[in-house]
């Protein structure tokens, strides 16, 4: 089949039989639904780009593994080059959706469990790489959506997954079968995994010998037997229920995550892409979190140069566009976004090639992107509010604006310039509030680990003892015996 078009996509999307809970009710038909369908046309735009002339280029590639082009989202990185195109086109998406397409999480696992499989199999003489490779092929010629499902519960963090009083908190092996696997548990936050026909479920965190059975990774549909999603309630939520035009800030796309919970489910073993290998864990959650933090910097950017733009609308529609400190705000917000946008670029073009052909980040570059996600967006969001003023916080609502009694009072009082519409000022007001007060920057602060998470790995990676011996030797301090050369006597400690 090769690239689908957007349509073969909402045709397909639609057919799927989940098992899926909202506010409380089983939900039909779920991709229609108002609180996920925005996410889904932001997915859908993914087909439409790769099969519009000015776009292709960006959207495909060719696929040394089926030899044919293929959606850029079910790609392998086989170059630094494909690095840099992946961080422009996550830019690209993120300008048009104000969101994400959120497809680039199964793309980073396609990557992730491809080159670890190839490692993993190298060790062990398992079938992991081979099996996956098949899978691959299939998803590439379908043009599959995968999703990448990572993250546990985790219940309590200070303990390792098998020494959890509930051995459930993160997802494992319950059962070895001939034909194939049984798993119970759940995953958390999975962003728009009801817009995707397949997932891709990973460990979360590195595993110890007794954490085998936590040791897992397999793809299934998205609609398997056993599994039951549950929506995560968001702050504007209720606003998508409402049928308004604009009270929800973004009119065309959307984003929402998932709880998925899996009461044995059966994975077949052509399926099944680590099973028991605790060491390996630790290396697909590096890649998967380094990939998806690489994309963070530009995505990010892409969604905060729609931010920065709506900020530089709401100053001219309130008649402050030529204050001089608005003017040296916006610019701050720019160089901000920049800064975020090069250390995606910059830990794609120090990336490495790894021993399967897969090419991936710089992880020391990558973890200072992401812990600049966690930061630049607020400090963009909070002279975003600064510029748009109070009113963010006190606009009265869509459905009062349309009311005959008191809609002419609002059109008339919440004017700014006497050029625009008070109708564009509010919508423009709604989109500041979007991406100021809601889940926006929420998914900068969690999405691909927390601050601390990224602190602790540039730690690690950090070479301090090379900046130790930069100091002493600029400012002429000699380095101090080693211990073992003290006791052997061979030197002697430095006069104090
Ligand atoms: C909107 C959204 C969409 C997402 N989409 C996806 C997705 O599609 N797929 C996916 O797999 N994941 C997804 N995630 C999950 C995301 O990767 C996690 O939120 C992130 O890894 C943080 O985990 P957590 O939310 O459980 O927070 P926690 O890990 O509980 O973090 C909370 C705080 O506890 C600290 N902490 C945690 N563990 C320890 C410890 N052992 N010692 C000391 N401090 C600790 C953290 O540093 C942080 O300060 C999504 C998240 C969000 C918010």
């Amino acid at each position: 089949m090769g690239i689908r078009t957007e349509q073969q996509y909402w045709d397909s999307i639609r057919k799927q039989k989940t098992k899926v809970y909202i506010m409380g009710e089983q939900v039909e038909n779920v991709i229609d639904h108002p609180l996920i369908h925005g996410s889904a046309s932001g997915a859908a735009l993914t087909f439409r780009y790769a099969n519009e002339p000015a776009t292709r280029d960006l959207f495909t590639i060719h696929s040394p593994l089926v030899g044919e082009p293929v959606n850029r989202y079910v790609s392998i990185h086989n170059t630094i080059e494909d690095l840099m195109d992946k961080v422009k086109l996550v830019r690209f998406v993120a300008q048009k959706t104000g969101e994400c397409a959120q497809r680039c999480m199964g793309w980073d696992a396609l990557n992730a469990v491809y080159s670890t499989s190839y490692e993993t199999d190298r060790k062990y003489e398992t079938p992991y790489h081979s099996r996956f490779k098949e899978y691959l092929k299939w998803v590439q010629k379908n043009d599959m959506m995968v999703h990448g499902t990572m993250t546990d519960p985790r219940g309590d963090r200070s303990l390792k997954p098998a020494a959890q009083k509930d051995p459930d908190l993160y997802l494992r092996i319950v059962e070895r079968r001939k034909t194939g696997i049984v798993v119970r548990g759940a995953k958390s936050h999975q962003g728009g995994i009801l817009n995707h026909e397949e997932f891709l479920a990973m460990p979360s965190v590195s595993l110890r010998p007794e954490d085998k059975d936590y040791a897992v990774s397999f793809a299934l549909p998205v609609d398997t037997k056993g599994i039951t999603y549950v929506f995560g309630r968001h702050s504007m939520d209720d606003r998508l229920l409402e049928g308004n035009q604009f009270d929800m800030g973004n009119t065309k796309f959307g984003r929402y995550a998932m709880w998925v919970f899996f009461e044995d489910v059966f994975v077949p073993w052509e399926r099944v892409f680590l099973c028991g290998e605790t060491e390996f864990a630790s290396m697909i959650v590096e890649r998967f979190a380094g990939l998806h933090r690489q994309n963070y910097g530009a995505c990010s950017a892409g969604g905060m140069d729609v931010l920065i733009g709506a900020t530089s609308l709401i100053a001219e529609y309130n008649g402050i566009a030529n204050a001089f400190h608005v003017k040296d705000k916006l610019v701050e917000m720019c160089a901000l976004n920049e800064t975020l946008y090069q250390g995606s670029l910059a830990c794609s073009s120090q990336g490495e090639i790894t021993p399967s052909g897969v090419a991936v980040m710089n992880k020391l570059l990558s973890y200072v992107t992401k812990l600049n996600v966690t930061r630049f967006p607020y400090e963009i969001a909070r002279l975003a509010q600064d510029i748009c003023g109070g009113i963010i916080g006190t606009m009265p609502s869509e459905k009062d604006y349309r009311n005959p009694e008191v809609g002419p009072l609002i059109e008339k009082y919440l004017k700014g310039v006497a050029s625009v519409p008070t109708e564009h000022r509010m919508r423009m007001i709604r989109l500041i509030e979007r991406m100021t007060c809601g889940r926006t920057l929420l998914v900068c602060m969690h999405g691909a680990g927390s601050p601390f998470a990224n602190k602790m790995m540039i730690g690690r990676y950090t070479d301090m003892e090379e900046k130790r011996i930069f100091a002493r030797d600029i400012a002429g301090v000699p380095e101090p015996p080693s211990q073992a050369a003290l006791s052997s006597g061979s030197a002697k400690p430095l006069k104090p």
